[in-house]
């Protein structure tokens, strides 16, 4: 199939790899020259503008930081919407709140296209390897037909209700992320104040009911997950000023409908913390040098 593919950072580069592998022939654009060299080496055909990826596109999809990058992509003079054929649909596979995704679904409608949110889970890790989790929010029978093209980058392709639903499945798990990584951070700092080694906390924690995907697979301690972030400087992950926004994505949603959101709220303090003090493009988990009393 013709994909025209728009974003081409740490997610977008190895995605629309794993299209070109699947067989599909990509027509990318980034603002990064650099970033398009690398998918056109990979024999991607590179695209002046947005408009220009999208024209002769049989599906289009998206990749960018937040949903102002996405409404300029879609809707500037030379946008997808302006080179788009009729009927195409457009998969936005970013993490923004969902009523900007309503907003871009009627965008779409209105210029005679269809449009899903696709936000991902799997970091960069599922997108290098083909195996992201995809939650999708679109009639079922956009569902049906998005499957062909996701399931080229990724494993676990799930429904989750109309446009928006998809952004409400990520925003929420990733507000169950931003909260474990600095419970996990503060209990493995406390551990190594109070003299336990930390490899033995960190293997009674991944066997014990503190577990999760913040302890066992992403632990924030330098040398308990030889994988990991922290064992490589936190360097290579999901950057600190996403997880600010995503937090701030699940703040504001909870305000929208008055929910309390407690828990994200003070950790989305944390991570603008560390954000201010020029730790932003650090992995997500280096908040633990919030409490080690490490220098940003
Ligand atoms: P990134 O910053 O590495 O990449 C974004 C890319 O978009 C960059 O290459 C940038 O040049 C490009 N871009 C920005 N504005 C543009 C424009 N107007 N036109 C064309 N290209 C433009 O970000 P990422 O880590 O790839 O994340 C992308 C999205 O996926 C974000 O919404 C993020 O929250 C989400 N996400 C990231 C991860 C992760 O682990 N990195 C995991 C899940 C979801």
């Amino acid at each position: 199939m013709k994909i025209g593919f728009i974003g081409l950072g740490h997610m977008g580069a190895p995605m629309a790899l794993n299209l070109i592998k699947a067989g599909h022939a990509l027509t990318v654009f980034d603002l990064s020259a650099e970033a398009m060299q690398m998918l056109a080496d990979a024999g991607a055909t590179r695209a002046a503008t947005p408009k220009a990826a999208a024209t002769g596109a049989e599906w289009v999809v998206t990749m960018l930081p937040a949903a102002a990058h996405v409404r300029t992509v879609l809707s500037a003079e030379d946008g997808v919407l302006a080179g788009i054929a009729k009927g195409v649909t457009i998969i936005d596979s970013s993490t923004i709140d969902p009523a900007s995704a309503r907003e871009f679904g009627k965008l779409a409608a209105a210029n005679g296209n269809a449009f899903v949110d696709a936000p991902v889970s799997g970091g960069t890790g599922g997108a290098a390897a083909g195996t992201l989790t995809f939650m999708v929010g679109g009639s079922a029978a956009l569902y049906e037909s998005v499957k062909p093209v996701l399931s080229g980058m990724g494993k676990n392709i799930v429904h989750c209700g109309e446009t928006g639903t998809g952004q409400v499945a990520k925003i929420c798990n990733n507000l169950v992320l931003g909260v474990t990584m600095a419970g996990v951070a503060e209990a493995m700092a406390l551990g190594e104040a109070l003299g336990i080694d930390s490899k033995v906390l960190g293997g009674i924690m991944n066997t014990s009911t503190g577990r999760c995907w913040s302890s066992d697979t992403y632990n924030p301690f330098p040398g308990v997950i030889e994988t990991a972030p922290s064992s490589r400087g936190y360097t290579g992950g999901f950057g600190t000023d996403l997880m600010l926004k995503d937090m701030g994505l699940a703040t504001d949603a909870a305000k929208s409908v008055r929910q309390p959101a407690y828990m994200g709220a003070l950790a989305q303090q944390l991570y603008q913390a560390m954000s201010s003090r020029g730790d932003g493009k650090l992995d997500f988990s280096a908040i633990i040098k919030l409490y080690r009393g490490e220098k940003g």
